[in-house]
């Protein structure tokens, strides 16, 4: 639904949900250039004000490649709006095949990524403290960007570093001086998430529930056990570097320096010409599948609507039109001009907080883009929106969900994950012209998790899915 802003922006699509809010894409309606605005009611989650506040001091100091860009803030009543670097290239766990990972050429070059951003943040005396795949953005041209800043915080001021106390962050990726309450030292607790995050990479699995010896996979970690999984996933060079950082002593855990110099890190794996990968990396406009009117929305991922083409067209967005209500302002103009709506990085997002703690105008050599966020956790259905609603509800029941429906368009699902953690997530049935297009997006919880959920309904809802939509995990061939 497009709902007006500030003048001349539209919210056109929720991108993700947190603790403390909503995320959602505003367009510029004269531009379309885009900015994501996280949105926090102040009054309605306790605490907030001073996290944000926080988060706000933090992310303003940043400015690197790979963290989103902080372009200011502003607040209404008690509801704080952060206007953000948009990242339409969805969440790095959307990458990650559950049980598989990703290739290695990929898997190698987000993870450089990764230690590039983490190095700056340590650079600037900043800590993340809750590095995972969820917080872990990609831009349109699949380039890392670390996000979410609620839980960070400076460990060094004028060359003064103090220890941490706070035991915080997402347990799995934690390591285990955070979980043991004591003081401990910021940096290498960050570098140990980024060793999780690499596994994940490579395995597609988390390695355990968390480090401490109440956990059977870390005692068989620590014991060197490395014939179970996740770890007999993972080619020897990797597990060499990960044996390096996963060490319970913090000072002697590997370093950034010491990541920087280690042979896989600093191996070249170059894509070779129809090796296996479900991402290449190639610009949309460069994709030699893709076919006008859909050119503009073409990406590596197969997310056409049925019947588009042949089958082989590789578009990972539907028209934005389709995301839009007929009749609403955003829809016409996309209607008017189908093959020239593309989305860019505002040069202006001043316009949008006015008299705020605007901290500087983006660059004007920003990247278009060209497409609202891709998410692999779709599919396309060849029933009408009441009949499948009957069919995910039927689904749902079978999987032994709790679920409701919001309204006609959205459903609440939750159910409890491998590790018996909670895990909510949410279906929107998006109309495009003559299909229906239901949306997965994962509210609270694990990201792997979710993504194992839906398989798991994609398989039950298998008879009314329509084949030549999203397929994922994606056949090499569809992604070139
Ligand atoms: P948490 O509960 O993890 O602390 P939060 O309330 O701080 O969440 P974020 O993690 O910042 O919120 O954002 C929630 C989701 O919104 C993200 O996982 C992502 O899917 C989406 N999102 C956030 N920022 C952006 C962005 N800049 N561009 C695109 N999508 C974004």
């Amino acid at each position: 639904m497009v709902t007006a802003f500030v003048e001349g922006w539209d919210f056109v699509q929720t991108l993700g949900e947190g603790a403390y809010g909503e995320v959602k894409l505003a367009v510029n309606t004269e531009t379309q250039e885009a900015v994501a605005v996280k949105i926090i009611d102040l009054e309605r989650t306790p605490g907030a004000m001073d996290n944000v506040r926080k988060e706000i001091c933090v992310h303003k100091l940043l400015n690197h490649e790979h963290i989103i860009k902080f372009y200011g803030c502003r607040k209404e009543g008690s509801i704080q709006y952060l206007f953000l670097e948009y990242a339409s290239g969805g969440e790095l766990f959307d990458r990650i095949e559950p049980d598989v990972g990703m290739s290695l050429p990929d898997a190698s070059k987000y993870f450089k990524q990764l230690i590039g951003g983490v190095e700056y943040l340590h650079s600037r005396g900043v800590t993340h403290r809750d590095l995972k795949p969820e917080n872990v953005l990609l831009d349109d041209f699949d380039n890392l960007k670390i996000s979410d800043f609620g839980l960070a915080t400076v460990f060094r001021h004028q060359g003064r570093q103090r220890m941490m106390e706070k035991c915080c962050g997402t347990v799995p990726y934690l390591a285990p001086e955070v979980l043991v309450r004591k003081p401990y030292h910021a940096q290498p607790a960050d570098i140990w998430s980024c060793a999780i995050i690499l596994v994940a990479l490579l395995a597609g699995e988390l390695p355990w529930d968390e480090p401490s010896y109440a956990c059977q996979e870390y005692c068989d970690w620590k014991e060197g056990k490395i014939t179970l999984n996740p770890w007999k996933k993972i080619d020897n060079l990797a597990l060499s570097l990960i044996r390096k950082i996963l060490v319970e002593n913090a000072s002697k855990r590997y370093t950034i320096p010491d990541i920087q110099k280690h042979q896989w890190f600093k191996k070249n794996f170059n894509k070779q010409k129809g090796a296996f990968s479900r991402f290449p990396s190639n610009s949309p406009s460069q994709s030699p599948t893709c076919t006008a009117p859909f050119k503009r929305f073409c990406s590596r991922q197969d997310l056409s609507p049925p019947g588009a083409g042949n089958g082989k067209i590789s578009c990972s967005q539907p028209e934005a039109r389709l995301l839009a209500p007929p009749g609403d302002s955003l829809a016409e103009r996309v209607e008017d001009g189908a093959n020239t709506i593309s989305f860019s990085q505002p040069l202006h997002p001043d316009q949008m907080f006015l008299g705020s703690q605007f901290v500087g105008t983006p660059g004007s050599s920003q990247t278009p883009l060209q497409r609202l966020v891709r998410r692999l956790t779709r599919f396309f259905v060849k029933t009408n929106k009441d009949d499948t609603v009957l069919h995910l509800s039927k689904a749902f029941d079978r999987l032994n969900y709790l679920w409701k429906k919001n309204n006609r368009s959205l459903l609440t699902m939750s159910t409890t994950d491998r590790r018996n953690m909670p895990l909510v997530f949410k279906a929107s049935l998006l109309e495009m012209g003559e299909n229906l297009m239901v949306d997965f997006r994962l509210s609270k919880g694990d990201g792997l998790e979710f993504k194992r959920q839906f398989m798991k309904i994609k398989a039950e809802m298998s008879s009314v899915v329509c084949k030549a939509a999203v397929t994922w995990p994606m056949a090499p061939s569809q992604a070139r």
